[in-house]
């Protein structure tokens, strides 16, 4: 199988090249050349563990890694989540949830995240490589990276966030790892300071190729493919409940790789009647599915801050699918978008049979559902995931089950379920979060300049000693 830029200017990649490298040379996005079809696979399926089904639907993908290395890389993924069934489902009211925080730092992320860490290393390890990941975070995504990559051979990380601004649970979940591998550097700046200083390093093409930067944001295609997976296991779970034949999913998004996973399962013959997007106030994607037009505006900060973008940076995929798969077609979009700020794809495109629904929330519904959800089932929701119940609600008719991805455990916003509830119930602690107070940090200031970042990372791999 081989990876093509949706761009149409560079050649395709193997899988292992394609996930080293993130982002294709011509500046576009990577996908697999053809999608398999997995409907004959399904019934053979059904009864696989986590697991062993991760390693059978990314098998199709990951054709130049051997079966018993891809399964190693999977099962020491996996074992490090508290759930048995890594992603078990349940009821929610008249609705199914999908509960994907049981890793190691308590959001969804770490499905992609733990496998992409254990990728690298192999990848690496085989071409006798290193890799020094560079990434900014706002919070989630920088605990589960650093939790991704802690400890692993031939891989240093470096972490960026703004100090101060990030929540202190956050904070702690990143500072108290304090593997030799991994840096975290607290910014005098804004999340926007610490975005540019690595945008900086990116763009130095000679420090790049001489430090071997890597990244892990969800642009990175093996992210998107490791979170197929659960769509597949959840569609057993309910089938196996209900006796449904096909199911919708509803999903909270923001850089619309969760969701972008689903319509790839869908593509591929999984039974999903509907995809259902689900936003906060930053509604730039229900607008386009509404309109046909993709504007953005300025981010407002709210409760579900993982949710909070401007520009999806996955949409691009979808956009290359309803170019009709046309690179030619696709760059003139951009180079309109880049233009314009704005893309009108009113005239050129159909959505209504897109197999999207979506709508957005708005911060008093996320609390009364939180708070509703609570005292009806006993289940306290994170915000993110609330904005997902609360769209999923609208769309549901009965007659198809709906599931409810829950991204990240209530635990991680516990100021959010206290304002919801008036007081602060014992779902919104967790004992692993609980553990890391008073654990020992390891955390470095730097200024807001991309400099002294470039001098820090080549101090740090000019000692001889190599990474671990
Ligand atoms: C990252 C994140 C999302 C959004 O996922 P996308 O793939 O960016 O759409 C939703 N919820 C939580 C808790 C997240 O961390």
């Amino acid at each position: 199988m081989h990876y093509i830029s949706t761009r149409g200017q560079s050649e395709p990649l193997p899988f292992g090249d394609a996930v080293l490298g993130g982002l294709a040379r011509d500046g576009g996005l990577l996908l697999p050349e053809t999608l398999p079809d997995i409907r004959d696979r399904l019934d053979d399926w059904r009864s696989l563990s986590y697991p062993d089904l991760a390693a059978e639907v990314m098998g199709l993908f990951a054709g130049d890694l051997s079966g018993t290395v891809l399964r190693g890389c999977i099962h020491r993924a996996y074992a490090r989540f508290r759930h048995p069934a890594i992603t078990p489902v349940r009821h929610l009211g008249e609705l199914f949830l999908l509960e994907l925080f049981h890793g190691p730092t308590l959001a969804f992320k770490d499905l992609a995240l733990q496998m992409l860490g254990h990728l690298f290393a192999e990848l690496l390890g085989k071409a006798g490589r290193e890799l020094n990941i560079v990434a900014a975070t706002s919070g989630d995504t920088g605990s589960a990276a650093i939790h991704g990559v802690r400890g692993l051979p031939g891989i240093r990380i470096f972490v960026l966030h703004p100090r101060g601004r990030v929540s202190p649970i956050q904070e702690r979940q990143m500072t108290t790892v304090t593997d030799p591998n991994v840096f975290n550097l607290a910014v005098d700046g804004s999340f926007d300071d610490c975005q540019a200083m690595v945008k900086a390093l990116f763009n130095d093409l000679a420090f790049r190729d001489r430090y071997a930067l890597g990244a892990v944001n969800s642009i990175n295609i093996a992210r998107v493919l490791a979170q197929v997976v659960y769509y597949v296991y959840a569609t057993f779970r309910v089938q196996a409940l209900t006796g449904a034949k096909q199911l919708c999913f509803a999903v909270p998004t923001g850089n619309f790789g969760d969701i972008f996973a689903g319509y790839l399962a869908r593509r591929m013959g999984l039974p999903i009647a509907h995809l259902i997007l689900a936003s906060n106030e930053n509604d730039i994607l229900p607008r386009f599915f509404e309109t046909g037009q993709y504007c953005p505006r300025t981010v407002v900060p709210t409760l579900s801050p993982s949710m909070d973008i401007q520009v999806a940076s996955n949409f691009e995929r979808y956009l290359f699918d309803l170019s009709g798969q046309r690179p030619s077609k696709l760059r003139t979009w951009m180079k309109h978008f880049q233009r314009d700020g704005v893309l009108d794809l009113r005239s050129e495109v159909r959505l209504t049979e897109s197999g999207f629904k979506a709508g957005r929330t708005a911060r008093a519904e996320t609390l009364t559902t939180i708070r509703r959800y609570y005292h009806e089932t006993g289940i306290l929701l994170d915000p993110h995931t609330a904005v997902g119940v609360q769209v999923a609600e609208r769309f549901n008719t009965g007659n198809t089950p709906i599931v409810c991805l829950a991204t990240a455990h209530p635990a991680k916003f516990p100021d959010v379920a206290t304002e919801a509830l008036g007081h602060t119930p014992p779902e919104a602690s967790h004992p692993l979060l609980n553990a890391l107070r008073g654990q020992p940090t390891r955390v470095e200031t730097l200024p807001a300049d991309a400099a002294t970042f470039a001098d820090c990372i080549a101090s740090v791999c000019n000692r001889a000693v190599p990474p671990l």
